[in-house]
């Protein structure tokens, strides 16, 4: 490997590999029309490994770099992944596929014009890995609020979840004494719509 003096990765054969991992000029691979392919292990992505469940995550990327006309650096490619996420209603999991294609300009800040069709991806000195745009590109494509499409889906859990709340609460003062006329003591029913709701068992003794 041939380090410039930042320590840096230096390109002096055109036909030295890169890898989605490396740390990059980005104008460096436009230059020579670079094309990147391979998988990034979630370990690389830190800000994608708190979304999703870490041992079900297969990302691979194919990628090419060019410039344009404006001087611009383009990456561009397609993005897949199988990721899973925890359900929001039952922490559950949720299996996430995402194919996508990239479409990214590398800029140095936010004024920068970027080409119609593109995000802007900010890297200040040009210098990053493209890892990090396969990671902001499947942070983009994920749901924001996931969760199993169908209700019944997650019912099983949930349902278990809230029955493990009722047993966990004080039984009401109520239920001891007997009184007749008085109303059956009843599960709270709150944070949780009417499924699942049960009685305690005990109905009133006549009198
Ligand atoms: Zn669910």
């Amino acid at each position: 490997m041939v380090f410039d003096s930042e320590g840096m990765l230096a390109y002096p054969d055109a036909l030295m590999p890169v890898g989605l991992l490396d740390r990059v000029r980005f104008n460096e691979l436009a230059e020579r029309g670079a094309r990147v392919a391979g998988r990034v292990p979630l370990t690389s992505c830190p800000r994608l490994a708190e979304l999703v469940e870490p041992d079900a995550a297969e990302i691979s990327a194919s990628l090419t770099l060019s410039r344009h006309d404006s001087g611009v650096v383009l990456v561009r490619g397609e993005v897949s992944a199988e990721l899973a996420m925890p359900c929001q209603r039952c922490l559950d999991r949720i299996p996430i596929h995402v194919q996508t294609e990239l479409k990214l300009a590398v800029v140095a800040d936010e004024t920068q014009l970027v080409p119609d069709l593109y995000e802007p991806f900010i890297a200040t000195d040009g210098v990053g890995r493209l890892a990090d745009l396969v990671e902001e590109e499947i942070l983009l494509s994920l749901p924001e609020y996931p969760v199993h499409e169908n209700v019944q889906e997650c019912g099983e859990l949930a349902a278990r979840v809230l029955q493990a709340e009722y047993q966990r609460r004080p039984v009401p003062v109520e239920v001891t004494t007997g009184d007749c006329g008085a109303d059956p003591p009843r599960p709270s029913t709150s944070g949780t719509a009417g499924r699942g709701r049960r009685s305690w068992g005990r109905p009133s003794a006549p009198c």
